[in-house]
């Protein structure tokens, strides 16, 4: 779509640079997709040049700017090969892409921080990164710098805490949630539909604790995670006690892609798989209600 009303197109990443008017661009595929009647200037952080990924002492450093192809073909590359055995949750990066059910046109512009920035209830590196413990860097206007849970970033459908002029700078995944044993699920109400319900559990290795953490993704309007300590594992009505805890029925999302009762049903059955999974221990209902 064109953006009639952009006259600029400016290769820069500093949040100076920005004024009213602004949109970062990254991938482009929501802007160009989306439209608007009132972006003056697109700042394009793709000039930036940062590396796509980087392997750290701390975790997984995630650039803004690395594309969904990128993330995907992460765990064959070169830069992967000292952590693959290790960072056991690599596993989830392919799932987390494919729930991304677009071409390849998609997958190789679309990036990570565009995904996080739209913060759609569907956004699967939103689920993978929330998941996983990544922390937002986020730049802004003047200089500043700050952190952020990408959990708690994101804050509703379209919706999240970044300020007018603010930039995702990359996402930085803790090496302790690598190494961890994760379980992946996701529904979507048709065959290559947009995802209806994505959850994620996870368990942390025995030197980071050894707890239990379930992210809740795309059945709800921003990301939920419960979290046990490793002493104290739920059983299935207790997990499904601590969800009814903290989803009331209107933070289900409701859109074509399900019904807000539906996702609520399908979060438990999930979480009660994964808890299974992962904790050991039969599903006795499904963990439906
Ligand atoms: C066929 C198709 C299928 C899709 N499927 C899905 C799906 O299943 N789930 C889903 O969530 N989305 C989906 N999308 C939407 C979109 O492709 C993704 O959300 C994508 O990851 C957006 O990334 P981008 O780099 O293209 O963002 P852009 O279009 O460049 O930017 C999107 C928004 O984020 C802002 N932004 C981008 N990067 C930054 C940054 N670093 N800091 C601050 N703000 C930033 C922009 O200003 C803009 O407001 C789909 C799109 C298409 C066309």
């Amino acid at each position: 779509m064109d953006l009639s009303t952009v006259t600029d197109l400016v290769p820069t990443a500093d949040p100076a640079d920005w004024r009213e008017g602004d949109a970062w661009l990254a991938g482009g595929t929501v802007l160009f997709s989306y439209g608007s009647q009132t972006l003056r200037r697109l700042l394009d952080l793709t000039s930036a040049g940062w590396p796509a990924l980087t392997v750290t002492d701390d975790g997984l450093e995630i650039a803004a700017t690395c594309t969904v192809a990128s993330l995907w073909a992460f765990e064959e590359s070169h830069q992967a090969a000292s952590v693959r055995e290790r960072w056991t949750a690599l596993d989830l990066v392919r799932p987390c892409c494919d729930s991304f059910v677009a071409s390849f046109k998609i997958w190789n512009t679309s990036t990570v921080g565009g995904n996080v920035c739209t913060s759609l209830p569907a956004g699967p590196m939103i689920s993978l990164t929330a998941a996983l413990d990544g922390v937002a860097e986020v730049w802004g206007p003047g200089g500043t710098r700050r952190t952020q849970p990408v959990a708690e970033l994101v804050t509703g459908e379209l919706r999240n805490t970044l300020a007018p002029g603010e930039l995702l700078r990359a996402i930085r995944v803790p090496d302790h949630a690598l190494r961890s044993r994760t379980a992946f699920r996701r529904l979507s109400l048709s065959n290559l539909g947009r995802s209806g319900v994505l959850l994620i559990g996870r368990v942390d290795p025995p030197d980071a604790g050894g707890g239990f953490v379930l992210t809740v993704t795309a059945s709800t309007r921003r990301p939920v995670q419960l979290r046990f300590p490793a002493d104290a594992p739920p059983t299935a009505a207790d997990l499904a006690a601590a969800l009814d805890a903290v989803i009331p029925l209107d933070l289900y999302h409701d859109d074509v892609h399900g019904l807000p009762e539906w996702r609520r049903d399908m979060t438990y059955r999930l979480g009660e798989e994964i808890r299974a999974e992962l904790l050991g221990g039969a599903t006795s209902d499904g963990g439906l209600r």
